[in-house]
């Protein structure tokens, strides 16, 4: 099964995404995840992610297409993707249902999350990631054990340079202009579902889970 959590930056679409892949037992693909790895290995490619990123700005497609193509055909991805910030231009949308299409996949659901852009801001500037495991926190509302430190595993957790207030504004910015069209594009096949991204995580996952369909068999 293959799908995409959709949403603005702070949505929770990589909150959500790491509690389906348990369930469900697909990998999360998130291409933000992937730019950031490359980034701290200083890597050429990483140079010019960094240069996009730490704007706020989307990173044009040519960089984009080949990373997230490569990751989809690892072998872990073969029944199916959560995918967490991917697709985010309507030309990211069309190679991934022509590469689906190649596959014998297609998308089948969009779960697009509704916050408004306050609680995006709220949520963004608080948020602290964790370095080894990518767990991810939010100094009030899902607060780590203790403020340096993921209660998963131990690792260093650390705020991301582009989870400021003024970033935060020009990444919705780029959502509304070139990511939000790409609902346009799924509802024609019908397969995008709306729900509200506001409540605990426990009630965001439950509406996530009855708006896939089939419904994904549940771990509890
Ligand atoms: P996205 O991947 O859409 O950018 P995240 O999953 O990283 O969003 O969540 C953004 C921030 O909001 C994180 O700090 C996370 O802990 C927090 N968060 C996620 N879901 C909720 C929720 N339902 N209520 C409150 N905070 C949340
Ligand atoms: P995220 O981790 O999803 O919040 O993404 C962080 C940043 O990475 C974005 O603001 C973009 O600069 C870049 N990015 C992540 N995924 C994509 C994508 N699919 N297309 C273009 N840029 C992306």
């Amino acid at each position: 099964m293959d799908i995409i959590l959709f949403g603005p930056p702070g949505a929770g679409k990589g909150t959500q995404a790491k509690r389906l892949t348990e369930s469900m037992k697909i990998p999360q693909i998130s291409t933000g995840d992937m730019m950031r790895a490359e980034r701290s290995q200083g890597t050429e490619l990483g140079k010019k992610f960094d240069h996009y990123m730490s704007q706020g700005l989307l990173v044009p497609d040519a960089l984009v297409l080949e990373l997230f193509e490569k990751r989809l055909r690892q072998p872990d991805a073969r029944n199916g993707a959560i995918l967490d910030g991917y697709p985010r231009t309507v030309a990211q949308a069309k190679a991934l249902d022509t590469l689906l299409e190649l596959m014998g996949r297609r998308i089948d659901s969009v779960v697009s999350i509704e916050v408004s852009l306050a609680e995006m801001i709220d949520r963004v500037v608080l948020r602290r990631t964790c370095e080894g495991c990518g767990q991810i926190y939010h100094l009030r509302y899902n607060p780590p054990p203790s403020p340096d430190a993921c209660g998963k595993c131990g690792g260093k957790l650390v705020q991301r340079a582009d989870d400021t207030e003024e970033v935060v504004r020009t990444r919705y910015q780029e959502y509304l202009e070139k990511t939000a069209p790409i609902l346009e594009h799924y509802k024609t096949k019908g397969v995008v579902k709306t729900v509200d991204g506001l409540g605990p995580l426990e009630e965001v996952e439950t509406r996530i889970k009855a708006s896939i369909v089939p419904p994904p068999p549940d771990s509890n």
